[in-house]
């Protein structure tokens, strides 16, 4: 199948608003993608024709609603081929995920004196929560180096892994140098001496087919926003066996099975983790999104993404002054700079100016700037409705605000 990418952007009615005059130019969506029509009109049917609240009900809607929920859930399962849906958990996203599971796998397998290992290119979501249940158990955090092209020192991991590693935590992409991080390799190894392994997949969902039984890693955390669904729901995805000996991490409605006031039993997976109304309306919305991608086909979104990265890094390394972070050798749609010595903060404001959306500053990946001795850097990142004319524009811009500084 031949992917229109202009067939494709009439699907998201924003990329045809103006800004300052001039037609805009999205290049932030590492930060959050935009919505196709599909995706809000599900929100909208939902809202309009079916709403109630899920599985506590009787009556025709809640019915309704909770099959729409469930099948979510299935869909979700499907698009990271996961064994069963009892392994899915809907969240508010990668953050809520990984603070999931943090703290549930904290409290039943962390002891003083335990190892956490984390890698230097980590998003804070994929530290802190790490951080603060560490502290609470008196356990370190160990981080795995990179090196300056920003690719994983898989040889230093080997020396990180021993009998006091409770679990590896890793990004699949980077958010700030695109790296594409072999993580079927980390999860290997990580295996060999029976220690789990997190992958952060916010920043590979949207762009790269992901099948958790292929790499076989235990937890898989992701957002519906990254991947053209709603905000307020994500995802953590957990082997069966793994959530079966873990405790809930919030209480209340849905992850009960018996109350009393002397005693709680919990419900069954994946319901023990989910606690309260979840947003069903995402969810549901959620599920359209991944439809929405799987129609395009994953693989034509990944090979158009790279063919615009290939060519954005061939384009902007002429320009001059221009610095790249990050040299992977598999690299994703994701591309940080700085020009000369403009602040990033100003190139971000003026390419604004000219209609291009781009993030500037250290991405929540402090350490990462320290790793690399900046403060932040300019970063363009792309999405399947962007085009070359886009990059093209992108170029330009910088081209035109080095003139002027
Ligand atoms: N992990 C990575 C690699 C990210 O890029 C992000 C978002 O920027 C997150 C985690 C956090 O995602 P969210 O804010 O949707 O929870």
């Amino acid at each position: 199948m031949m992917y229109d990418v202009n067939r494709v952007r009439e699907d998201f009615p924003i990329l045809s608003r103006e800004i300052y005059g001039r037609p805009l130019v999205y290049l932030d969506n590492g930060a959050t993608t935009q919505k196709p029509r599909q995706v809000v009109e599900a929100m909208v049917d939902e809202y309009y024709n079916v709403n109630a609240n899920v599985h506590r009900g009787v009556h025709f809607l809640s019915q309704q609603a909770t099959d729409l929920h469930e099948a979510s859930r299935e869909t979700v399962r499907r698009f990271i081929n996961a064994r069963s849906t009892s392994e899915i958990l809907f969240t508010r996203g990668t953050t809520e995920s990984i603070n999931l599971l943090a703290f549930s796998f904290g409290e039943a397998m962390v002891k003083e004196g335990d190892e956490v290992v984390v890698s230097a290119m980590e998003h804070h979501s994929n530290i802190v929560p790490w951080q603060m249940m560490c502290e609470r158990k008196g356990a370190q955090l160990r981080v795995i180096p990179i090196t300056d092209e920003g690719e994983l020192q898989l040889e230093a991991l080997e020396g990180l892994l021993h009998e006091r590693t409770r679990i590896v935590c890793c990004t699949q992409v980077s958010n700030v140098l695109g790296t594409v991080n072999p993580v079927k390799e980390v999860v290997r190894r990580a295996h060999e001496r029976n220690i789990p392994v997190l992958i952060d997949g916010a920043q590979s969902v949207p762009h790269m087919k992901v099948d958790v039984q292929d790499l076989d890693c235990d937890f898989f955390a992701f957002s519906g926003h990254k991947v053209y669904g709603p905000t307020g729901v994500g995802v953590l995805y957990g082997k069966e066996e793994w959530l079966e000996k873990l405790p809930p991490y919030q209480g209340g409605g849905e992850m009960i099975k018996n109350v009393s006031f002397e005693k709680t039993t919990y419900n069954e997976l994946p319901y023990k983790f989910e606690a309260g109304t979840p947003d069903y309306v995402a969810t549901h919305a959620l599920a359209t999104a991944l439809d929405y991608v799987s129609g395009l086909g994953m693989e034509n979104i990944e090979a158009h993404e790279q063919e615009l990265t290939r060519y954005a890094l061939e384009r902007m390394q002429q320009i001059e002054g221009m610095h790249i972070f990050g040299d992977a050798k598999e690299r994703d749609a994701v591309i940080s700079f700085q020009v000369g010595d403009i602040h990033h903060l100003d190139m971000g404001t003026l390419l604004d100016r000219l209609g291009i959306a781009v993030r500037t500053g250290h991405h929540c990946a402090e350490p990462l700037m320290r790793r690399l001795g900046i403060e932040g850097t300019v970063r363009a990142s792309f999405g399947l409705y962007n085009t070359k004319a886009e990059v093209d524009a992108l170029v330009e811009g910088i081209e035109r605000i080095r003139r002027m500084f």
